[in-house]
C-alpha cells in the first residue's frame, strides 16, 4: 500500500529495536490531527519526534512516522518489541470511517508480510489506558486478514456493468457512431462480426436496434464490460 513519507523533523538518531513480536494499536484521542501535529506534540514531550511508526488518517491515507525498524515511543513497557500504529480520531465516542478501517487492515496485512506474523495488541492490552477507545472497531480490525476491499471493487464493477447495460438499453435505433469511447469501439467490433445486426444490410452499424440486438449483446455483456472497465 502507499505509505506517505514525510521526513518528519526529529532531534537525534533512532535506536534499532532489538526484536519485533507485536503491533500495538492506538487512537490519537483527537478528532482531527495531521501527522505533523502529532510530531510536534511528541517533540514537546521531549521525544525524538513522533513516537508511532505509522499514522492513519480518517480518509485512509497512511503516513510514515519513525522507520519501522526503529525503537518507538508509544506504549510504555512494549516499545522494545512492537510497532506502533496510531489512528486519527477520538474513539471513546466517535465511529471509525470505513476508509480508515480498510486502511488499518491493509496496513496490518502489509506489516505482517514484511515482519511475519506478529501479535496484534491494543495499547490498553499492555498499559493502564483507555487507548484506542471503547468504540475502536477491535473485532473488525482483528479480521484484518480478510481482504474485503477486493469484494468492494467487485461490487462496484457489477454496479458499473448494470449502469452500462441500462445505457445501452436506452439507446435504441442509434447509430454506433453516436456512442463514444471504448463502448463505440466495442459496438463497432460487434457490428463487424455480425453480433449486432441492426436493420440488416452491410451498414448495420448505422441503425442498431437495441431491442433486437440487446439479446445478442447480453450474451457477450460480461466479457465485453469486463474489457471496458479493465481498460480504463
Ligand atoms: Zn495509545
Amino acid at each position: 500500500m502507499r505509505i506517505i513519507e514525510c521526513n518528519l523533523p526529529h532531534t537525534g538518531p533512532y535506536t534499532r529495536r532489538s526484536k519485533t513480536t507485536a503491533v500495538v494499536l492506538h487512537h490519537a484521542e483527537a478528532s482531527s490531527a495531521t501527522v505533523w501535529d502529532i510530531n510536534s506534540w511528541h517533540l514537546k514531550n521531549g521525544w525524538n519526534g513522533i513516537g508511532y511508526h505509522y499514522y492513519i488518517r480518517k480518509d485512509g491515507s497512511v503516513y510514515r512516522g519513525r522507520p519501522d525498524w526503529a525503537l518507538g515511543s508509544h506504549a510504555k513497557g512494549a516499545n522494545d518489541y512492537s510497532i506502533g500504529v496510531c489512528c486519527e480520531g477520538a474513539y471513546m465516542t466517535e465511529t471509525m470511517p470505513a476508509a480508515q478501517l480498510a486502511a488499518v487492515k491493509e496496513l496490518l496485512r502489509d506489516i505482517m508480510r514484511n515482519w511475519g506474523k506478529l501479535r496484534l495488541l491494543r495499547h490498553k492490552d499492555v498499559y493502564s489506558t483507555d487507548c484506542p477507545g471503547a468504540r475502536f472497531p477491535w473485532a473488525e480490525v482483528q479480521e484484518y486478514e480478510k481482504e474485503d476491499d477486493k469484494m468492494d471493487e467487485k461490487t462496484m464493477r457489477e454496479i458499473a456493468r448494470d449502469e452500462t447495460l441500462k445505457v445501452l438499453a436506452e439507446q435504441r435505433h442509434k447509430s454506433v457512431d453516436e456512442f463514444t469511447g471504448r463502448i463505440h469501439t466495442e459496438l463497432q467490433a460487434l457490428a463487424a462480426t455480425g453480433t449486432l445486426k441492426g436493420k440488416g444490410g452491410s451498414e448495420a452499424y448505422k441503425g442498431i436496434d437495441m431491442t433486437e440486438d440487446m439479446a445478442r449483446v447480453l450474451t457477450l455483456a460480461k466479457d465485453y464490460t469486463d474489457k471496458v472497465f479493465d481498460s480504463e
